[in-house]
């Protein structure tokens, strides 16, 4: 019998795992072909997600439950899980039901006839500002024309994933993690499904736009050394213009001589490379910060629990 994971990172999910768990029991029930192992891992939450979980554990012997030590958000929760799922694919499932359990059949049905990565497109967005819309519409295009990798638009990690994919992603150890770029990295053959993405059952989103800019960033700098390369592009065409431009002065002063006026252009030309040069100090700034990370290379996250029982 094949073994199917379902992958759910929560974070501060108390209200919505009462929801969730149902949902689930419905879909194995409806599959039983197959056998299955529910993963929730809890992100260092703050509210009773961790006694939830205890007991739904107590309750059904397929439920386990990585305890992290603190809250790693959820690219890194997501590591820990492709570390701790034993099944032969995964599914990675939001814990707020805007991922419907219902697409899981078909998801599936394509593993079954071969595909290893079967993602679900949102066609629609559920409740969000047009702002957050708008944001994510534009990094998007940026990303996909800035590197060699399709990071899908409208594609969350709601997913399955064949053992394959699993073992890949898994030795992608990096600790500034963007795992959209991640899937496509990896390659492997892929299949799209669609689906219409809900409003969250309970709680709230966990994001803010802060946070939403860093996830931005690290998507970026993890995919693209695009950026750099900018700067290198407007550092060569300001020299060059300095260039043309001292030449002008030089001869102006030969030929005209050189009395002391232009402070403003002098103003002004000094405050505009100022910026240039600290905004190019930013770029460079934010790859040395990740190379930095990665180089102390610490363990990913710190795992306080499996199952009731203390990791040492
Ligand atoms: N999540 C997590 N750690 C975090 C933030 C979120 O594990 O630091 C989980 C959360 O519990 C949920 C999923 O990631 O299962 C998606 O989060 P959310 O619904 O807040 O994001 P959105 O749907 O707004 O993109
Ligand atoms: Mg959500």
């Amino acid at each position: 019998m094949k073994k199917i994971s379902l992958l759910i990172p929560c974070y501060n999910e108390e209200m919505s795992l009462p929801l969730l768990y149902p949902e689930l029991l419905k879909l194995m029930e409806g599959m039983p072909a197959y056998e299955w192992e529910l993963m929730f891992v809890n992100d260092g939450s703050i509210d009773g997600t961790i006694d939830a979980l205890r007991q739904l554990r107590q309750q059904d012997p397929r439920v386990n439950y990585v305890d992290l030590s603190r809250n790693f958000g959820k690219e890194v929760a997501m590591l820990a899980g492709f570390d701790y799922v034993t099944g032969d694919c995964m599914i990675i499932i939001d814990a707020d039901l805007q991922d419907p359990p219902s697409l899981i059949p078909e998801m599936v049905k394509w593993w079954e006839q071969g595909y290893e990565d079967v993602y679900a497109r949102r066609r629609t967005r559920g409740k969000e500002s047009w702002l957050r819309k708008f944001l994510s519409m534009r990094f998007y295009k940026m990303l996909q024309n800035s590197s060699r990798f399709d990071v899908l638009q409208n594609v969350g990690d709601f997913r399955l994933l064949d053992r394959c994919c699993i073992n890949a992603l898994k030795k992608m150890r990096e600790s500034e993690r963007y795992t959209k770029g991640m899937y496509s990295w990896i390659g492997f053959k892929k299949k799209e499904v669609t689906f219409d993405r809900g409003d969250r059952v309970a709680g709230k989103s966990a994001w803010n736009y802060r946070q939403l800019f860093s996830l931005a960033i690290d998507g970026i700098t993890s995919f693209t050394s695009l950026p750099l390369r900018i700067s290198t592009v407007i550092g060569f065409i300001i020299s060059l213009m300095a260039f043309i431009y001292m030449m002008v002065v030089f001869v102006k002063a030969l030929v005209w001589g050189d009395p002391v006026r232009g402070y403003p252009s002098l103003v002004m030309l000094i405050l505009f490379l100022g910026g240039i040069q600290l905004l190019s100090l930013g770029v460079i700034g934010e790859y040395i910060g990740r190379i930095y990370n990665e180089t102390k290379n610490r363990p990913d996250y710190i795992v306080s629990k499996f199952n009731d029982e203390r990791v040492l």
